[in-house]
């Protein structure tokens, strides 16, 4: 779907870095252009607060490892981050777990489900299966150190702030009324309870996650805290060493796997990146070494992940050279194809 939509897009090899700044620039205002009258999708609605976003809303931001940056859009729109969180809550609780904790305790696996499923939980005996869906983010959130609520949460909100290179606010309209609707979340947690898989109380990792989702953000926002993964955890504006190389590894290994929920298989195959979204509209997708991009349209496809943000993504990945699979014979063979940037 997304191949064919961008087939006009010379596809460049992923080799050595992001092109000079003018031409980031025209090409994320070319991508904004192409895709900003394309209204397929639908606004989320079982979060009723989301339902009032406007359609037409449509942010692009690139941030490369090297701190430039280019915009275009609705980048100063701020919008609830919803599943995005659960990438950066990941890491997080990955650095102070480590690799084996994470792997043994919530798993690394796509359920090929849903992201709120109940029945990937039951069919997989009471394993959350990953953290980039709903009960193993919860779970995840669960296992963030701390005495208390108010300490995890702060926790949650310092960490996240860092990625971003700036303080991240609760938006208190979309926590209430995810709050008020998040029925399934809170069964979800007593399953993993009954199951002896959720390190605390149910009502607590429910609140705790719907507040972690309920941040909020801007395209450019979600640019630099991807930014800050494909530099190995220092966040390229601030210089901000904010988790180690190998959890930075370990997160984008996730999210290529399982961050755009039971499309991930789809998304690598058209795309190419480690990416995350979310039931608002934002996706991240992220170039190890290079940068990242942050998208906002809220108009969703069936699995949850923005229509707009999706088509960007797959024509920057193209035209910038970013799909991690694009390779190409060497310069001195007779059959070498084009790269981009310094090699
Ligand atoms: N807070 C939302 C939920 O729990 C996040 C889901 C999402 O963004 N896919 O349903």
């Amino acid at each position: 779907m997304f191949e064919s939509d961008v087939a006009d897009v010379p596809q460049l090899s992923s080799t050595g870095l992001l092109p000079g700044g003018d031409e980031i620039a025209e090409l994320v205002g070319l991508a904004h252009a192409r895709y900003a009258e394309d209204g397929a999708g639908a606004v989320a609605d079982y979060i009723p607060i989301l339902a009032e976003a406007d359609p037409s809303w449509f942010g692009l931001s690139l941030v490369g490892v090297d701190g430039r940056s280019a915009s275009a859009g609705d980048i100063d729109v701020a919008f609830s981050i919803q599943s995005i969180s659960k990438a950066f809550v990941f890491a997080l609780v990955c650095e102070e777990l480590g690799h084996e904790a994470i792997h043994d305790v919530v798993g690394v696996n796509n359920t090929g489900l849903a992201f709120n499923s109940v029945v990937a939980v039951e069919l997989n005996g009471g394993s959350p299966m990953n953290s980039m869906v709903n009960a193993g983010a919860i779970a995840t959130t669960a296992l963030v150190p701390a005495a208390d609520a108010d300490e995890r949460w702060q926790r949650i909100r310092d960490g996240l702030s860092r990625f971003a290179g700036r303080p991240l606010a609760l938006d208190g309209e979309v926590y209430r009324s995810e709050s008020f609707s998040n029925h399934r979340n809170q069964a979800l947690a007593r399953l993993l309870q009954s199951y002896d898989r959720l390190a605390i109380d149910p009502v607590e990792a429910v609140d705790i996650y719907t507040r972690q989702c309920s941040l909020a953000v801007t395209a450019a926002d979600l640019a630099v805290m991807g930014a800050t993964l494909a530099a190995g955890g220092t966040n390229p504006l601030t210089g901000d060493r904010v988790i180690s190389v190998e959890t930075s590894r370990d997160t984008l290994a996730l999210l290529a796997s399982c961050g755009m929920y039971e499309r991930s298989g789809e998304w690598l195959f058209e795309i190419g990146l480690p990416a995350k979204s979310g039931v608002s509209g934002g996706i991240v997708a992220i170039a190890p070494g290079k940068g990242a991009v942050g998208t906002f349209s809220p108009p969703l496809d069936p699995a949850g992940n923005s229509v707009r943000g999706q088509r960007a993504c797959a024509y920057l990945s193209r035209a910038l050279g970013l799909n991690l699979f694009a390779s190409a014979p060497p310069a001195s063979s007779p059959d070498a194809s084009p790269t981009i940037g310094v090699p």
